[in-house]
Formats: structure tokens, C-alpha cells, sequence
């Protein structure tokens, strides 16, 4: 069974480690969000990207959800001692991918490849792409003013409420993605947040296009659980722009691209326009995120 998975950052990367732990990894394409990437201290970072690669690779830090374990912090310490761009938070063991990364784009090698090139040096077997190769940025509408996705997230705690998303960039798919997705039996839709990590994906036009036109279940995984998001502002996202955190909520971030939607045991009843799956979703280790995994490709089977 082939599969996709359109994924963010830290939910994303959690229910991709159970996928690729349920079926052989070689049958999974991880499609990552690339609206968050930024630029550092002259580096260039992809913190989705980042998480699936070090989930998958078993580098990830388990507690911070981002991140390398046993990660140190001296270089950023230097910094800040510098008086540097001290805000966005990169570790010793994170930057040496960073600048392997920055390299390689400086070369004129895509995205696509260098990430192709990074997970296969850490020995993953699944296939991760970026949505896109082109630059796409998540812009964030806020009564306070619009803001680059990084700068409301991370400098401004997202503290602001959110009245609206928007991507900028005209973007293609990176080559692979469209492939991945004709050869599908199933496509999945991560536990990641609908509008800053699964929307940058499906801002890219003929991505969207090809999940409309599937031929093929598509199942997403609500990030929310009783109404409330694991972490992150996910659940006052919706509850402003949606207007509710309930399953109908999540499940109407997704029309037309869904028919099934995977939901906590602790979330309310009530009508849902796609199939209804009920289960327990807080992976709290590796096995909590297989067992989601075996429900999500059951339910596409
Ligand atoms: P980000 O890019 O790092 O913000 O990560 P994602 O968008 O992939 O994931 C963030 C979302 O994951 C949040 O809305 C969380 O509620 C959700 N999430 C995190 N852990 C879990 C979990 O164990 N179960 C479920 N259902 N959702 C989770
Ligand atoms: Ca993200």
C-alpha cells in the first residue's frame, strides 16, 4: 500500500514515525510544509522539513517536539554574545544541517534534492519532499498588522489572534510530488495544524488540483483533542476564523479534499459532512502513534 502524507512540523513528524513503522517505509512519501522556511543568520531553514527528517532518523528530541536531542546551544550563545540574530533558536547538532543545506541551495541544487540528499544520508528510507521548490511564505493577518509566519510564531509568541492566512509565492510542485500522489492508494492529512501547515501545502495550485481530483481515500488526522490543540495555537485558530473547534470544524479547513476524518475519543459528536472515525490520537510514544497509524490506513482501506 502507497502512501502519502501531507505533514507539518512536530504533529506531522510524530504521525509519520508511527506510518513508517506500520508499513514498510519505502511505500511512504512525506509531503512537508515549506511556508515556515526562513532565513537565519544567513542560513537556510526549513523547520518542517527539519522535524520529519529527525523524527524519522530517530534524532528528534522526544520532550521539546523540535529539534535534535541532545542538542547544546554555545554557538547561539556566541550570538548572542555578539549581539547577533539571537531570536530564532538553532542548536550546535541542528546548524551543521543547516549549513550543509544553505550550501547546497547556494550551488543551485532544489530543495527537493538536497532534502532527498539529507534523508538518505541519515538513513531514511521513506521519501520526503517539500510541497514545492519555489520560495512560498506563510503571511499572517492579524489586528496588530500582517506578519512573515516565523515573526508572529516565534517573536510575537502567536500571541495575536489570527484573522486570516495567505501565501506568498507562485509555486510548483517539486518534482516527485504530483508522481507521488498519482501513484497513491491512499493519501493522509497529518495532525498538523490545518491552516499554517496543511493550507501552505495545498496553496500550491496543481497539488491542490490533484488531491480534488484523487481517485483514491484521502484521511485526515484532526489535530485537536476535546477541542483543544496538544500544543500551539491551533484551536484558537479555529475557533476564530472557523468559529468552533468541534470535528465539523476541522473537517471544513479541508472541503473538498477529504472524505474521511480521523477524531479523539473526547471530541463532540454531531454532523460531520465526511466518514467519522473515532479513536484515541495523543501519541505519547511510539506505539500511541502506530496504533493511530494502523486506524488512519484501515479507515482508507
Ligand atoms: P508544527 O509545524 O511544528 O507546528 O507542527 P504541526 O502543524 O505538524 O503540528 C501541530 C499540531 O499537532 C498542533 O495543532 C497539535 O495539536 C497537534 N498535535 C501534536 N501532538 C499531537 C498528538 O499526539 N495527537 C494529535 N491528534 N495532535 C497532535
Ligand atoms: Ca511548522
Amino acid at each position: 500500500m502507497k502512501v502519502v502524507l501531507l505533514s507539518g512540523g512536530v504533529g506531522g513528524a510524530r504521525f509519520a514515525r508511527g506510518l513508517v513503522s506500520t508499513i514498510d517505509p519505502t511505500d511512504v512519501t512525506v509531503i512537508g510544509n515549506v511556508g515556515d522556511d526562513l532565513d537565519v543568520l544567513g542560513l537556510a531553514v526549513s523547520p518542517d522539513l527539519d522535524s520529519i527528517l529527525y523524527a524519522l532518523a530517530g534524532l528528534h528530541d522526544e520532550e521539546r517536539g523540535w529539534g535534535r536531542s541532545g542538542e547544546t546551544w554555545e554557538a547561539l550563545a556566541t550570538v548572542s554574545a555578539l549581539g547577533g540574530e539571537d531570536w530564532f533558536r538553532l542548536g550546535d547538532r541542528d546548524l551543521g544541517l543547516h549549513l550543509v543545506r544553505t550550501q547546497a541551495l547556494r550551488s543551485g541544487e532544489p530543495l527537493s534534492a538536497v532534502t532527498a540528499r539529507l534523508a538518505r544520508a541519515l538513513g531514511i528510507e521513506a521519501e520526503i519532499l517539500p510541497a514545492t521548490d519555489d520560495t512560498l511564505r506563510t503571511w499572517i493577518d492579524t489586528p496588530a498588522g500582517s506578519f512573515p509566519f516565523q515573526e508572529w510564531f516565534v517573536t510575537r509568541g502567536h500571541r495575536d489572534e489570527v484573522d486570516g492566512v495567505r501565501f506568498e509565492g507562485e509555486a510548483r510542485p517539486a518534482p516527485g510530488v504530483l508522481e507521488a500522489l498519482a501513484g497513491a492508494d491512499a493519501i493522509v492529512i497529518a495532525p498538523s495544524n490545518p491552516y499554517v501547515s496543511i493550507w501552505p501545502i495545498v496553496a500550491v495550485e496543481e497539488i491542490r488540483a490533484a488531491l480534488v481530483a484523487r481517485r483514491v481515500p484521502c484521511v485526515a488526522v484532526s489535530p485537536l483533542i476535546g477541542g483543544r490543540a496538544v500544543k500551539g495555537p491551533a484551536d484558537r485558530m479555529l475557533a476564530r476564523m472557523a468559529g468552533g473547534t468541534t470535528p465539523a470544524h476541522v473537517a471544513g479547513c479541508y472541503e473538498g479534499l477529504i472524505d474521511a476524518l480521523v477524531v479523539d475519543e473526547s471530541d463532540p459528536a454531531g454532523p460531520l459532512a465526511v466518514r467519522r472515525i473515532v479513536t484515541q490520537t495523543l501519541m505519547t510514544d511510539l506505539d500511541a502513534s502506530r496504533r493511530l497509524a494502523e486506524t488512519v490506513l484501515g479507515a482508507a482501506a
